[in-house]
């Protein structure tokens, strides 16, 4: 014979409350302001502070592409940079590797906005914030 269900868990802390006896003690759970995910663009309430996206799929979907657009660029960027745009050294090299690098920034803001993401701007912004960048 099954035996009635009893928790063995402790219900609600409770506190004491002078005037009504005894209530429960109320849950301590911070209120994150409210944040935009960088993959879709939603709004959502983070359930703790350092909650970038709405859901754990889009995280992985940012950073892929992160990743995928960081392969192209660094070496490119670097190129440009130790040229100074292709006024030194491989001038050549360095002018193209500027003008890619550039016209890649310009595609993918491009692609970004289209998709109703967020800039990179807000991104970074957000990581800054919450003191992730280092
Ligand atoms: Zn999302």
């Amino acid at each position: 014979m099954m035996s009635a269900a009893v928790s063995t868990l402790s219900g609600p802390r409770q506190i004491a409350d002078s005037a009504r006896g005894t209530v429960p003690a109320p849950v301590a759970r911070p209120i994150f302001r409210e944040r935009r995910c960088p993959e879709c663009g939603a709004a959502f309430s983070p359930a703790v502070y350092n909650q970038l996206f709405c859901a754990s799929p889009h995280k992985l979907l940012f950073e892929r592409r992160l990743a995928k657009r960081g392969f192209k660029l660094t070496a490119l960027a670097m190129a440009a940079r130790q040229t100074r745009d292709g006024t030194r050294g491989d001038v050549e090299t360095g002018r193209w590797a500027a003008r890619e690098t550039r016209r890649l920034l310009q595609l993918w803001a491009d692609d970004d906005r289209e998709a109703g993401r967020p800039s990179a701007v807000e991104y970074v912004s957000l990581r800054k914030r919450l003191g992730l960048h280092d």
